[in-house]
Formats: structure tokens, C-alpha cells, sequence
């Protein structure tokens, strides 16, 4: 059982996790568990894994439920050894009793949704290895089950992010999706949603297009333009070579977008890796999709970000939240450029 506590003197949730303990990476030297684990999210060992919630076929179309052992190109399985806690299946389409003291900290029961989407059942183990079917119809997939996790009532915001490589979390080299809903909204996402609100009051526009327009405007960190978004190394990046995938129009939304429109994010996603490993040594990676709390969703956040993991978060990022980055954003763009 986990439970979501808050501190308050940082007004952070904490996940307490106990049940992630047992996952296989703990206490093993990792190099040597994986030599030794059969992948369990490589086609013919679907066993090893909990039963899968959906799976599609190459085509598109879902397989039924006795059909999951059979040609599946996306699967998506419950996490097993998740953060937070599922209620039964018949459960978790009602709310739970909510928040609840405890001396000066305050604590929910942490009912929450997470799940992996498998994108191959090939041992791929980048984004960069996903064909194009595979890359297009992983991220069809993720959209899919973002719209789901919008549809429970006691969720109140997805994350849908991929850990690539151990030194940016990933306790298995095939790479996965994954998608966690969580009943509380952290300080950082109510603030960000805030700030977006109160932008577009005063301007009239969205902050992003807006940030898109003028990194367009000074060219110097555009990494990639294509027709509906703008990829650049942010002007105020926190990590070396940290990208952005920003919508060019007014209230984008990952859930509601043309297939077309989330093709081309899909591309630019797996560019930008390739040029990662290219440029970098293939490095561990993350991938994120922000999106906004799903209460006040009205696209005014939705936007992609990439950064390699080159070095550790040390005591003064820690302690101040302010970020130290070895390399200018400038330099990082010119060296990503598909052109260099
Ligand atoms: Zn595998």
C-alpha cells in the first residue's frame, strides 16, 4: 500500500512507495540482473507480465482480451511494481475519501493509475530503433490512454513520460512509455497553470505560442521548424542540450490533435534522440509530456521536452531549485541542428 504524503514546509507530495522495493533492479548490481533477466516485454514472454489492459495491432486496430499472446505491435500493462496503489477494476472509476492530517503533515491514500505502453515487441531499446509504424502508432497509443486517465474522476493530472537507459531511470533496457494519474496536483503544476492563465489574460495569447514566435524570431537556439511546432534548446535551459517541442497554434492539445499534427511531433521526438546519440554517445534520456491538470485543460501548457542525462542534480540544485548548465543553449543548438 502507498500513500501520498505532503511536507509542508515545501508543499510537496511525496509517493511512498513500499511495494517498489521488490522491483528487480533493487539491490542487485544492475549490468549483471540484466544479463541474466529474460525480457518481459519481448513478444512470447508476455507471461511474465501482468495481463495487458489494451493491445494493438500494426494496423491500428485493438486486439480482444484472448487475443493478446497473438501479432501485437503497442501493448499497455499495469505497472507491477507501481508508486501508487490501483483499487479493483471495479473500484477505480469512484472517487476515494480525500485528504487527511496527520500532526502538521497532511496525507491522501494514494490512488493513482500506472501503466506502461510496450511500443514494439521487438528488444528495441530507443526511440531511435522504433520504425516509423511503430514510432506513429506508440504515440496514437499514448494519446489514447491520456484520454482514459482524463476520463476517471479521481485523477487529476497524467504524466506520460519514457526513461531511457539507467542513469535516466529505466529498470529495463526495452524501452516503454509510461503513464501515471495522480489524485493531488503538485505546487509546481498548480503554479505553472497559473502562470499560463495569467498570461493569456493579459495578453490575450498563449504563453507558449508566444515563446515559440520569439525563439523563432531570434533564430539562434531553433533546432527545428516544421509547420506545427518549433524545436529549440530554451533560452533559460536547466540541463545541457535540453529541448523543446513547442506548438506553434493557439491551445494545442495532445488528446484532441490531427494524426497528422501528432506524426510530426512523433518524428521530431525520435530526431531528436537520434541526434542525442549521434552527437552524444548515445546517453540515457528522458522524454515528457507535459499537459495540464485536467480540470482547467484548455491547451495552455501542453508541450514536449527531451534532455539527455549527462550529469547529477548535486546539493545547490537540490537545495535551491536553481540550475547550473555547462552548456549554453546556443552552443547545444547548433550542435542538434540536423544540418551540423
Ligand atoms: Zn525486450
Amino acid at each position: 500500500m502507498s500513500d501520498l504524503r505532503l511536507d509542508p514546509i515545501n508543499q510537496q507530495w511525496v509517493a511512498i512507495a513500499r511495494n517498489r522495493r521488490d522491483r528487480p533492479m533493487e539491490f542487485v548490481p544492475i549490468e549483471q540482473l540484466r544479463q541474466q533477466l529474460i525480457c518481459p516485454f519481448c513478444k512470447g514472454n508476455e507471461e511474465e507480465t501482468p495481463s495487458a489492459l489494451t493491445a494493438y495491432r500494426s494496423d491500428g486496430s485493438m486486439l480482444l482480451s484472448d487475443e493478446e499472446l497473438s501479432n501485437w505491435s503497442t501493448r499497455v500493462i499495469p505497472n507491477r511494481y507501481p508508486s501508487f496503489s490501483f483499487r479493483s477494476t471495479e473500484d477505480r472509476d469512484q472517487p476515494e475519501s480525500g485528504s487527511q492530517s496527520c500532526g502538521p503533515f497532511e496525507f491522501n491514500h494514494c490512488q493513482g493509475i500506472q501503466e506502461l505502453i510496450i511500443p514494439s515487441p521487438r528488444h528495441v531499446s530507443s526511440l531511435s530503433e522504433l520504425t516509423d509504424e511503430e514510432l506513429k502508432l506508440s504515440f496514437r497509443v499514448c494519446r489514447d490512454r491520456l484520454e482514459h486517465a482524463k476520463s476517471l474522476e479521481y485523477i487529476q493530472h497524467a504524466m506520460l513520460f519514457m526513461n531511457c537507459r539507467l542513469a535516466a531511470g529505466a529498470s529495463l533496457g526495452h524501452i516503454h512509455y509510461q503513464l501515471l494519474g495522480t489524485p493531488v496536483l503538485s505546487e509546481s503544476l498548480i503554479s505553472r497553470t497559473t502562470r499560463a492563465q495569467a498570461y493569456r489574460t493579459k495578453n490575450g495569447r498563449s504563453m507558449l505560442a508566444d515563446l515559440a514566435d520569439w525563439e523563432i524570431a531570434q533564430e539562434a537556439r531553433i533546432v527545428d521548424l516544421t509547420e506545427n511546432f518549433c524545436v529549440v534548446c530554451p533560452f533559460a535551459s536547466r540541463f545541457a542540450f535540453q529541448v523543446w517541442i513547442l506548438p506553434r497554434s493557439e491551445n494545442f492539445d495532445f488528446t484532441s490533435c490531427d494524426e497528422e499534427v501528432r506524426n510530426e511531433l512523433a518524428l521530431h521526438c525520435r530526431n531528436i534522440v537520434t541526434r542525442y546519440e549521434v552527437t552524444l554517445d548515445t546517453p540515457a534520456y528522458n522524454l515528457l509530456f507535459h499537459t495540464e491538470p485536467f480540470e482547467s485543460s484548455n491547451g495552455q501548457i501542453g508541450y514536449f521536452e527531451l534532455f539527455p542525462r549527462l550529469t547529477l542534480a548535486a546539493g545547490f540544485e537540490l537545495g535551491t531549485d536553481i540550475w547550473v548548465n555547462p552548456v549554453a543553449p546556443e552552443a547545444a543548438a547548433r550542435r542538434l541542428r540536423p544540418s551540423d
